[in-house]
Order: C-alpha cells, then structure tokens, then sequence
C-alpha cells in the first residue's frame, strides 16, 4: 500500500510542504533569548562610538623617547569615563583619563597608570609604542553592518550585541503553536489510576518537552480513546488553533488504526514507510491549515520521528536558517549490529576519553525501551548502506543536547 522512502526523502519531502513562516513579533530583548530574529540586525551606529582608552593612565600626544631616557610631562585635567574633555592635548601635555573615557583632541597614545611617576600636577615616562592603549571607534561594529543576520536563534551574545546597538526591543518570529494528543484505549494519564493492561502516558510528556525545547509552544488534547468520532472531533478542533498538530500511536495497520481514518476524512493524509529503525510508520499530511504529524505510539519512535521530521519543519516554520543539528564522527567502543538498507537509530552514551570521543549503546535497544533515552546522550546514526559496526568503526552521533 505505501512505498518504503529514506529518511532523507522524507525529510526534503516534508519541508517543501512548509512554505510559511511564523508572523513577527516585537520583544523586549530580555525576552528573545533562544527566540528567531526576524529581520537582519543592522548597525545603526559604530560601536564603540568614539576612539577611547583601553586603560586607566594618561593620555598623550606620541612623542619619540630615546631608549633609556624619560620625559616629564604636565597633566592638563582629568577625564572619567562617561566625560568629554573640551581642549586639546599638546605636545609636554597628558591628559589623566579612565578606561572607556572617549580620547581627547591631539591624544592618540595612553600610558597605564602603573608605568608612570606622578608628582602633583607633572608625570615622569618612558618610551611607548604609537597608538597603544586605545580602541578605535567601530572596532566593535561599523555603522550599516549586519551583526547578526535573520533567521539566527539568539543567545545571551546576541542579546548584549543588541542591545550595545541601542536597541531596547528586537523582531522576532513568533513561536510556532502545536496541538500534541495521544491516542490509545489503553493510555492513562499519570496519576490516574491504572487499570490492569494499561500504561501511563508518556509521549505526551516527552513531545511536549521537544516542541518547547525546539521553540514551540504547546496546547496539549489530552488522550483519545480509540473510537473514530471523538479523534475526529478532537484533531478538528485542535487544527483550529495551530500550525502543527502532532498525535502519538494508532498509525500502524492494526484494527484499531483509526488515525488515519480519521485523517481520510478530514484532511490530506500520506502514511510514509520510512526506511529506518526505530520508526515506521508515519502519517504525514493536513488538517485545514495546520501540518499534521501522527507519530508511531512507541515512545522511543515517537521522540526520533520527532527529531528527524516534525523539529526540521517546526524551525522551518520558525524562520530559522539552520534545519539540521549539528553530527560528529566517534569512535564506536563496542559491535553494533546493523541491517543494511535502512538508517539505523541507536541511543548512545558519548564520551571524551584518551584524547578522542567514543560511543557505546545504552544496551538493549527496543523501540520501546524509553529508559534508553534517558540514560543516553545522543542518537548513534548508522546509514543505509552499512552493515554490523565493529568496535573501532567510526559511526555518526547527534546529541540529543
Ligand atoms: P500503536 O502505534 O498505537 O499501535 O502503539 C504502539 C505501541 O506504543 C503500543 O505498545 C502502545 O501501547 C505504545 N504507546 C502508544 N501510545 C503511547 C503513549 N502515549 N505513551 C506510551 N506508550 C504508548
Ligand atoms: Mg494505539
């Protein structure tokens, strides 16, 4: 009924069904910390705006002194940082200055206090390099350069660099909103009380953690019995308000399968086989404007088909620039088995030893051994074409980070 695609396919396939980005927004800049700058950010001044003292010392006019020998020079005033000084430093002249203070007219040199003798209003020094001590105006940032360009995720650097602009508030996307449910007669919520059969619900709770942690914001249906009409009801009503719906569970082919059903009616469904492990299936498609995910009820699979398919298109949307996580290559420490022709998912614990990264399995490795996930650190990526890895190989990882 479905052909087998590669993860990549389906990854290229599902972004090119993106093709709106979230609207702007403007925030306070305390408020855009890991948010998704909308719009270049462009200098309006230099930074720093005037040529200033590195140190706190004395500013001078360069004057070549002979090695060995010493000039004594008079001290014409005082300047603190925040202060201009109105004259001029000429030649015998210095002029006491602080750290940040802007450099008078005719100074272009300072000495740092601790190499000068100072007596009342004269001071004895040395030779000096030109021009040293000193930052030039828009040493930092030229005025009309992009500093931080669109679709960048703000850090606290970001956040300062803004600010030194004279920007109190920044253009931002907004975040994308995304409707999570679970599906399953015998998921239970937790602390609730559970019957014999049943399971506590997890995926709502780890699907909710990665749509946050990727920069969504989250509305959360709860958990839907399998019965066709009331997961009909709910999707349509959790379609309304976002862009992403995403549901856990109920899109394999057995009979109680009712997502896509449901999605039949509803919207514009594809059920992908998507040659990978953990993983298969998935159900890709719209429910009105919103992209709809339905994402395979076993936890480990639902929090990797997240990571490969709904993060990529949840940034996409966000406007950010950078789709794919960072991978290195380790050093697998131990055998791995591997069939090949399918991209292989192996949770792994990744560490730093004797001057080279390593990377073991967190041990048995079922799709539903969720505990993986929480005692590993990243993903052990194997491709299609591999087979069994040998300890020594080198294999991909991402950091789950
Ligand atoms: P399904 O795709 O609905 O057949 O589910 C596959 C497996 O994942 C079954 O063992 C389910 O019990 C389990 N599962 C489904 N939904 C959840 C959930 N929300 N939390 C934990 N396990 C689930
Ligand atoms: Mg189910």
């Amino acid at each position: 009924m479905t052909a087998m695609i590669s993860v990549a396919d389906a990854q290229a396939r599902i972004l090119a069904q993106i093709t709106t980005v979230a609207p702007p927004h403007i925030v306070p800049v305390p408020a855009a910390l890991g948010r998704v700058l909308a719009e270049d950010l462009r200098a309006p001044i230099d930074v720093p705006p005037t040529d200033n003292s590195a140190v706190d010392g004395y500013a001078v006019a360069h004057a070549p002194i002979p090695s060995g020998e010493r000039r004594e020079l008079t001290v014409v005033g005082e300047l603190a940082a925040g202060g201009v000084f109105e004259g001029v430093v000429g030649p015998g002249q210095a002029l006491r200055i602080m750290t940040g203070a802007p450099m008078p007219a005719g100074a272009d040199t300072v000495y740092p206090q601790e190499v000068v003798e100072r007596v009342g209003a004269r001071i004895t020094v040395g030779p000096i390099e030109h021009g040293v001590n000193t930052r030039c105006r828009g040493e930092d940032v030229r005025a009309g350069s992009v500093v931080v360009p669109a679709g960048s995720v703000l850090r606290p650097q970001e956040l300062g660099v803004a600010a030194s602009l004279g920007f109190p508030q920044i253009l931002v996307r907004q975040r994308p909103r995304v409707a999570i449910l679970s599906t399953g007669d015998e998921v239970v919520e937790p602390g609730e009380t559970r019957k014999p059969g049943q399971i506590f619900d997890s995926n709502r709770f780890s699907l909710h953690g990665l749509v946050e942690a990727a920069g969504g914001t989250v509305t959360d249906y709860g958990i839907v019995p399998d019965l066709q009409d009331v997961l009909h009801a709910r999707l349509t009503e959790a379609a309304r308000a976002a862009d992403i719906v995403l549901t856990s569970g109920g899109v394999s082919v057995g009979d109680y399968d009712l997502v896509k059903a449901v999605l039949q009616e509803a919207g514009g469904i594809d059920f992908w086989q998507v040659a990978m492990q953990p993983g298969r299936p998935l159900a890709v498609g719209r429910i009105g404007a919103a992209h709809f995910f339905g994402l395979p009820g076993n936890p480990v699979a639902s929090m990797l088909t997240f990571s490969l398919f709904v993060r990529p298109a949840l940034w996409k949307l966000a406007g950010r620039r950078e789709l794919v996580p960072p991978r290195f290559h380790a050093v697998a420490t131990e055998p791995m088995r591997k069939r090949e022709g399918r991209r292989e998912f192996k949770r792994g614990i990744l560490e730093y030893v004797d001057d080279q990264w390593r990377v073991r399995t967190t041990g048995p490795q079922g799709s539903g051994i969720l505990s993986s996930m929480a005692q590993g650190n990243c993903f052990i990526v194997i491709e299609e074409e591999r087979g069994d890895v040998r300890a020594g190989d080198r294999v991909w990882v991402e950091p789950f980070q």
